[in-house]
């Protein structure tokens, strides 16, 4: 992340909080197992040899040394320390101007593999991840009311759409709100889901941000074909992908964040997972292209991409139509109604804002909803403890 940290900043997201993650059990997918053979067959042959690390350990920093203990042998207190520090760092995210995408589409995709199933977490990875995903949903529309949000499930080796890109906050939760059509089963694979997911955001324009978030609970992923096309691609279609592991830490998981210029993290406990996944709530720093060509070509990844420019674009404010006006038909459902919103370029009428007019495709939206969105772009400077 160095590189790109040098080109720009960051949205506050601290990578810090990687280097207490459990990076030395990288193992279970396929292509870290073959990076970790290729360690092992160097020292450490014999047991008289002990001093002698691994090749894989020479650059590894052991975060446990970091971690003391207090006198009565607990680490409940350097945990908690780490959480507040990384709490507060994030509340004192930089005041300046960064530029912020504040249209956004994000699909979150939910592992619902067996490995879901584990109590590591409680009351299980499972029930703790939809419950976070609820919470987060709703929290994630409060911030950013002009974004939508879709689901994607990775559940015995395919990718299953849970809900499509919507920007209305109970369509979307009521297809996590019951667990039962939900339930863990088999194994996860990553590449459907990102491809699926890459898949419905294509058609996007310029200007809104292309995100995926990924819960992902396995150590393994069961792929279809040669993940790292998918990466290559993502990378070109300018798709940022974070995914928060709830296991260890998996090298494609990793290579795909860092090239996507996403968040990576695996979570020690359940406070921990929580503030992983909400770190994602306010809208990331637009990067500098430069930044994201300078690596895909570094991997032999195809041309750089087009560089982002700002953009002008057309919105419009509606008219409410009150409850006691006459019923007619809106263009969104085809269901009579009464209240709704007159489009102010084709006068036709939707239920719900915002949204883009099914007619003319106007981005319909009302000034409360700009004005939610607008403070992430001129955030409150820090206040003097007093
Ligand atoms: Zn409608
Ligand atoms: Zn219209």
């Amino acid at each position: 992340m160095s590189a790109i940290d040098d080109e720009y900043r960051n949205d506050g997201g601290d990578d810090s909080d990687l280097d207490m993650d459990m990076q030395p059990n990288a193992g279970g997918s396929r292509f870290s197992a073959a990076e970790k053979g290729k360690g092992r067959a160097g020292p450490k042959t014999k047991a008289g040899k002990s001093k002698e690390i691994y090749s894989w350990e020479e650059s590894y920093t052991r975060s446990w040394d970091v971690v003391q203990e207090d006198e009565e042998g607990s680490l409940q207190q350097a945990v908690g320390d780490f959480l507040a520090r990384s709490r507060r760092k994030r509340l004192q995210a930089p005041t300046e101007t960064v530029r912020r995408t504040i249209i956004r589409h994000l699909i979150l995709v939910i592992d619902l593999s067996a490995s879901m199933t584990d109590r590591d977490l409680r009351p299980n990875r499972f029930d703790l991840s939809l419950e976070y995903s609820r919470e987060f949903v709703t929290e994630w529309f409060d911030q950013n009311p002009l974004g939508q949000i879709g689901i994607v499930g990775m559940r015995e080796g395919v990718a299953e759409r849970i809900c499509g890109l919507s920007g209305n906050p109970p369509d979307v939760l009521k297809t996590i709100a019951d667990r039962r059509n939900l339930e863990p089963a088999g194994e996860p694979s990553l590449q459907n889901a990102i491809e699926m997911a890459r898949g419905s955001m294509s058609h996007l324009p310029t200007h809104s941000s292309r995100e995926v978030l990924v819960i992902f609970g396995s150590l393994t992923t069961c792929d279809p074909g040669n993940i790292h096309e998918t990466l290559k691609s993502c990378v070109e279609d300018k798709i940022r992908v974070s995914v928060v592991a709830l296991a260890a830490e998996m090298k494609i998981c990793r290579d795909f964040c860092t090239e996507t210029g996403g968040l990576f993290g695996v979570a020690m406990n359940e406070g921990h997972y929580r503030d992983m996944l909400f770190e994602h709530v306010p809208p990331p720093a637009v990067r500098k292209i430069e930044a994201v060509a300078k690596i895909s070509n570094g991997n032999g990844a195809g041309p750089a991409p087009a560089a982002a420019t700002g953009e002008l674009m057309m919105m419009g404010f509606p008219t409410r139509l009150p409850e006691t006006s006459a019923p007619s038909l809106c263009v969104c459902h085809g269901i009579m109604k009464s209240e709704g919103y007159i489009c102010p370029r084709c006068l036709s009428k939707v239920c719900d804002i915002p949204t883009d007019c099914n007619v003319c495709g106007l981005v319909i939206v009302s000034a409360p909803h700009l004005a939610r969105s607008y403070h992430h772009l001129f955030p409150v400077k820090p206040y003097q403890p007093v």
